[in-house]
């Protein structure tokens, strides 16, 4: 048999650089107890709403048409309320991704007259167009909604007394954005939602409260339907599909909000009651089963990351020793070829397409060129193991996911010594 370095090296981990990351880690293991203790609490959690609502084999079959009386789909349904401790819970393949699911969300619920908040700044980049922010047929603006911001104040905290006169009496919805997304904020902790949620409650009790809580699922034992939000709102080919979610998202929250959202993802008069599974309802099952374990193995390679980067002298956020409330680690080299350089390992760590090697392309909808690291089983999964960077300053890659620990650490091995080879890091 092969010693386990002898493994990496086949696959090009140098010796030095997997001394490097094996010292790192050996300093890791309260931080990585302590994600262990979060997944075997979110495991139960899970497991405990799968027997509640008796899932059984039946739900794992497909139905097709107009998929009336779908066991599993509306099974599945109960078991995402349940574990997110919410009254009802929409959960589709018919839900495209997760901006799909906001929108979806955002326009059941809001009206013309309405107006929007987003008191914790801009919103994810897609929203924009959502909202029309930027000028977008079918936007909220053109159906007559309105939008208001509060951005965070410099320090990241709430700007509480401009958030109170901003909320007035057409304010109908309050978005909330749980992850930095690609932004420099800091992702807010379920707690500190919490408190803005109460804060906002206090000011107008009937406006809804909703949560996009993509990237966020399970990284805490709590979700921000625990502390008050109406809705939340996220992606399946991100936390809670495991990996194993081929597409989908879910809305999850008070059962007038779900139903308004599935008006819309429908039609009115339908809601839920139709929309075939066509054979997705095992993967979903099974991948919100997984999920806990997945989102710990995600969260253990960005604190390994930030660890061996920060040591290494860049800039990491979260650093090395901050707590963790999405599964997003951001690098930044101060250098295109260090982006260029950490994508390019990242894709060869990949189980799918590790031969490819990405370059740096000019995407529609950025203003620069941007360099993406995938090598995914599910097209454009964040949960699988990724990596993206526009190339301008500050430099900065955005990493998130793995499906497993054991990948998540390859991967950034791989990364490293792809920059030691550029001599962009001496070890
Ligand atoms: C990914 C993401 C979205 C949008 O999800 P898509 O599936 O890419 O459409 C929205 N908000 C946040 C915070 C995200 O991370």
């Amino acid at each position: 048999m092969k010693h386990l370095n002898e493994m990496y090296q086949e696959l090009g981990i140098s010796e030095t650089v997997l001394a490097y990351g094996n010292q790192i880690e050996a300093q890791l293991k309260e931080r990585f107890e302590a994600i262990d203790q979060t997944a075997e609490y979110n495991q139960l959690k899970v497991i405990h709403a799968m027997q509640k609502h008796k899932v059984s084999e039946a739900c794992l079959s497909a139905s097709t048409g107009y998929g009336y009386n779908d066991l599993g789909r509306d099974t599945l349904e109960a078991v995402y309320a349940e574990a997110f401790h919410t009254e009802a819970a929409l959960v589709r393949p018919q839900i495209a991704c997760g901006t799909h699911a906001l929108t979806l969300a955002l326009s059941g619920n809001l009206r013309p007259g309405d107006e929007l908040l987003s008191p914790v700044g801009k919103p994810y980049d897609t929203l924009e167009e959502v909202i029309g922010i930027r000028p977008s047929r079918g936007s909220l603006k053109e159906y007559g909604v309105t939008y208001r911001q509060v951005d965070l104040l410099p320090d990241g905290s709430f700007d509480f007394e401009n958030i109170k006169k901003a909320i007035n009496e057409k304010t109908k919805l309050v978005e909330i954005q749980r992850s930095k997304g690609y932004l420099t904020r800091p992702t807010l902790s379920v707690a500190q939602i919490g408190e803005l949620i109460r804060f906002i409650k206090g000011i107008k009790p009937d406006v809804i409260c909703m949560v996009d809580n993509c990237y966020g699922e399970f990284v805490e034992t709590i979700e921000p339907t625990d502390v008050g939000a109406d809705l939340i709102v996220g992606s399946l080919i991100k936390n809670p599909g495991g990996g194993l979610a081929p597409i989908g998202g879910y809305i999850a929250g008070k059962q007038e909000y779900v139903e308004n959202a599935a008006y819309r993802l429908t039609s009115p008069g339908l809601g839920k009651e139709v929309g075939a599974t066509l054979g997705v309802n095992a993967a979903f099952y099974q991948g919100f089963f997984l999920a806990p374990t997945v989102v710990a193995g995600a969260l253990k390679g960005a604190v390994f990351a930030a660890n061996i980067y920060e040591s290494l002298g860049f800039d990491v956020v979260p650093n090395s020793k901050e707590s963790r409330h999405d599964i997003i680690q951001a690098v930044t080299f101060h250098d295109p070829e260090g982006v260029i350089a950490f994508c390019k390992g990242i894709q060869a760590a990949a189980p799918v397409d590790s031969y490819v090697d990405p370059e740096p392309w000019a995407m529609p909808g950025y203003d620069s060129d941007v360099i993406m690291a995938a090598g995914a089983f599910i097209q454009g999964s964040s949960i699988e193991l990724s990596a993206d960077g526009p190339i301008k300053p500050p430099y900065t890659v955005y990493f998130q996911g793995g499906l497993t620990w054991n990948h998540a650490k390859l991967g950034i091995l791989m990364s490293l010594e792809k920059l030691v080879n550029k001599g962009i890091v001496v070890l």
